[in-house]
């Protein structure tokens, strides 16, 4: 299938105005505060999007009191039969920065010279922050005004999928099965698959994640990630009389923690390398606690990771007498491949939409985790397709007007790609 210059141009216009009115909307996630969803604000734009797949005439819309938006999308005429796929994008935004009263700038064909902001004249982009402005050079492109994030992870990627379904609606010689459109709530405190519907979304083939970054991107990979929990417990006595008596609980802490190998931290590794990532830790005397994450594509990685962890409390222990260290794993998420290797056609559908819409396809791996790999752990494999933003969680976001496009076409021969 090929798009027409019709729906192509269909599309620019749709998807722009989407994404800018999406984006005006703030929905800041949060790790404080312990609701679903973590913050009321999130429910204003589910809302929105609930009445606006009812105009366009979609089955079976939900926002549910979580906050997950759901909607069914009939298969074209004659495709009942073929599978059933949904594509996914996230509600909110990272708290990393503040996503309230984003006023949008956009930079009419980049030049390549370092973009400045209105708001902020200490903060610009330049090619150094971002190597791929290179390849935009002639394009359009958005970013916020130097105080807020824009907002493009992931409302980009809401707008793709809003802007699919209405030219699905409007074009209908652009085939496709059965469609859930799902949009989630929190994914950015890594609860965005928490309260979701698995009864519903295991019904279906696979899914999409429309989350990465620039364009062409496609990420099968995730990380293997673990969190410990380390505590500590000491015992405090006066300090004057405390010879061969006191075990301080955070100073023993540190000691251990200086163990960790620094060559094996996030800031001395890149690409495929794993890590160790100490961030928490406060106590005195008498206890203290510690969080930390572990980190890598290979999970036999983190296994030995966990076993030297379990290997230096013993030492400890062994040197401190009477000090007692309590070590807990949790098992965040898993790399995401594990399960995708199953069902190959998935990732090559994607492959050659990507290529259709004139695009690269640029495999990638995401050093941290994605909806998809939750939700390919549950039986539904949902690779992470572009959705454009770049400099992501940072008042730097920008996103090429292009990107927004290349990703709804790219949405549009997915679907297409399931009924061929
Ligand atoms: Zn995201």
């Amino acid at each position: 299938m090929e798009i027409s210059k019709e729906v192509q141009d269909f599309i620019q216009e749709n998807v722009l105005e989407r994404f800018l009115r999406y984006i005006l909307v703030d929905t800041t996630s949060s790790d404080e505060t312990g609701t679903h969803p973590s913050t009321p604000e999130q429910l204003e734009l589910g809302r929105m999007l609930k009445e606006e797949l009812l105009e366009l005439g979609l089955e079976n819309v939900i926002h549910d009191e979580y906050g997950y938006v759901y909607s069914d999308l009939p298969a074209s005429q004659g495709y009942e039969d073929a599978p059933s796929i949904s594509f996914l994008a996230h509600i909110d935004t990272s708290q990393a920065a503040s996503g309230k009263n984003v006023k949008y700038q956009i930079h009419k064909n980049y030049d390549g010279s370092d973009i400045t902001f209105p708001n902020d004249d200490k903060l610009t982009i330049s090619v150094k922050d971002s190597p791929e402005l290179l390849e935009m050079i002639g394009l359009d492109i958005i970013t916020a005004s130097g105080d807020t994030l824009l907002g493009a992870d992931d409302k980009a990627g809401i707008a793709e999928i809003m802007t699919a379904v209405t030219a699905w609606k409007k074009y209908p010689e652009l085939k496709h099965g059965h469609i859930v459109i799902c949009f989630t709530p929190d994914e950015e405190i890594g609860e965005g698959t928490l309260k979701i519907d698995m009864e519903k979304m295991n019904q279906l083939k696979c899914g999409y994640t429309l989350d990465g970054g620039k364009m062409g991107e496609l990420e099968t990979e995730c990380f293997d990630a673990w969190k410990a929990e380390i505590e500590f417990i000491g015992l405090s006595v006066h300090p004057g009389y405390a010879k061969n008596k006191m075990i301080n609980a955070i100073d023993v802490a540190a000691r251990f923690f200086s163990q960790i190998p620094e060559f094996e931290t996030p800031e001395r590794t890149e690409k495929r390398e794993g890590f160790y990532h100490l961030y928490d830790l406060k106590g005195g005397a008498e206890k203290a606690e510690a969080k930390m994450i572990l980190r890598d594509f290979n999970e036999e990685e983190n296994k030995r990771r966990m076993e030297y962890l379990q290997s230096l409390k013993n030492t400890f222990e062994n040197l401190y007498r009477g000090l007692e260290i309590k070590l807990e794993f949790t098992h965040s998420y898993e790399n995401m491949i594990k399960f995708l290797n199953s069902y190959p056609e998935v990732a090559e559908k994607a492959e050659k939409a990507i290529i259709a819409a004139g695009l690269e396809v640029n495999y990638s791996y995401i050093r941290g985790g994605t909806d998809g790999a939750r939700l390919s752990a549950k039986g539904l494999p949902t690779p992470n397709l572009f959705a454009g933003g770049m400099l992501l969680h940072s008042r730097k976001e920008y996103i090429p007007t292009k990107a927004l496009q290349k990703a709804t076409e790219a949405i549009l021969l997915i679907a297409n790609n399931w009924v061929e």
